[in-house]
């Protein structure tokens, strides 16, 4: 990005000033590369984007990342610290903190600056301004997250058709990020469960080997140009473990019921209700022990949030997964996820990736690309 993200900068000054703050201070983050454009990595030195109510924005930057900051933010200007001063001594100058202002301060600031800010002046989350300015992608971040969704549906489908028993965990991870860098996205990741390991929601890859007879639960992702993709499959080897059948046919019915409640207006809760009913009503209710879902955008996890309790209307324009799961200890877990994009019809699904075979099909999945 070559010039200001103008816009952007508009609309949160409009909501500082509502907010009766002086000052929005943003560190290293995700909020970060929304509002500037550029990326500032999240190191012990001292890096931010300083937006004043009213006058120009100004960025604070160590001397060795200044170059690159300048390059992907020409518009911004700089204050530049060296290695032997205090950072936070230059930001209380620039920002009058004798004067105890009003701070929003964004998520990601180390300890020691946090604390003297909070002791100097009035600070407040920057979240409630920033996170529902976010949540609502416009069209080239759509676009962005569009092409992510694709690449992770492709690597999806590719690494169905390598499961076999005999690989581990780890090979099929690597095989996985492997696929994503040569699609050009980066940083990819991947959840890669098998057997009991898939009733763990969070299950870090192993060197447990894969084994006939057994489920396999994959969860993986990566970012095109900055933004994420999040996708969830459940496959098995050979013959299914018993009972899984059922379960999995409660978590499909209870992921297409979340996806047809994701409708621009109603609240996130509800998206949580409609696809927790469908497992509570076949008795797995304490067996689904997270929320249905969690936006994606330039964080694999932001706002919006699908979860009981949260009564914000979800906004035509939001990206979030819908992601029931059933987790039975010992035995197995199956999830299913998608992304979809809030529009004011309905839900539309940014993942396509085939579901699986029909039960009952013995041989791991061969799916079309
Ligand atoms: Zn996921
Ligand atoms: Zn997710």
């Amino acid at each position: 990005m070559s010039s200001a993200p103008d816009q952007r900068i508009a609309r949160v000054r409009e909501a500082l000033a509502n907010a009766g703050a002086d000052w929005l201070l943003i560190p290293a983050s995700a909020d970060f590369a929304w509002l500037t454009g550029g990326h500032a990595r999240a190191t012990e030195r001292l890096v931010l984007f300083a937006l004043p109510r009213t006058g120009t924005p100004w960025g604070l930057v160590p001397k060795l990342e200044a170059e690159a900051l300048a390059a992907e933010c020409p518009w911004l200007e700089l204050e530049v610290w060296e290695e032997h001063e205090d950072p936070v001594a230059r930001l209380a100058g620039r920002i009058q903190l004798d004067r105890r202002p009003t701070l929003l301060l964004g998520e990601g600031f180390r300890t020691g600056p946090l604390l003297t800010l909070a002791a100097r002046a009035i600070c407040r989350p920057a979240a409630p301004v920033l996170a529902p300015l976010r949540a609502c992608k416009d069209a080239a971040e759509l676009a962005r997250l569009e092409t992510a969704g694709r690449h992770a549906d492709q690597v999806m489908a590719e690494t169905a058709a390598m499961l076999r028993p005999g690989l581990t965990e780890r090979q099929v991870s690597r095989f996985i990020c492997d696929r994503f860098e040569s699609l050009g996205d980066h940083d990819p990741w991947a959840i890669v469960a098998a057997g009991p390991n898939a009733a763990f929601p969070h299950h870090m890859s192993s060197t447990r080997t894969l084994a006939d007879g057994e489920v396999v639960l994959l969860d993986l992702g990566a970012y095109h140009e900055g933004y994420g993709s999040d996708i969830t499959r459940t496959f098995w080897l050979g013959r299914p473990p018993e009972g899984f059948a059922a379960v999995y046919g409660t978590v499909n019915e209870a992921r297409a019921a979340g996806i047809a409640a994701a409708r621009a207006g109603v609240p996130a809760a509800a998206v949580d209700a409609a696809a927790r009913s469908v497992i509570e009503r076949a008795g797995y209710g304490p067996s689904f022990v997270h929320r249905t879902g969690h936006g994606v955008g330039l964080e694999i996890h932001e706002p919006p949030y699908l979860v009981a309790g949260n009564q914000a209307l979800l906004l035509a324009g939001m990206v979030h997964s819908v992601e029931p799961g059933i987790y039975l200890p010992g035995r197995f877990g199956v999830r299913l996820e998608d992304l979809v994009v809030v529009e004011p019809g309905g839900g539309r699904r940014l993942n396509h990736a085939p579901l699986a075979p029909a039960l009952g099909t013995p041989a791991p999945q061969r799916v079309a690309g």
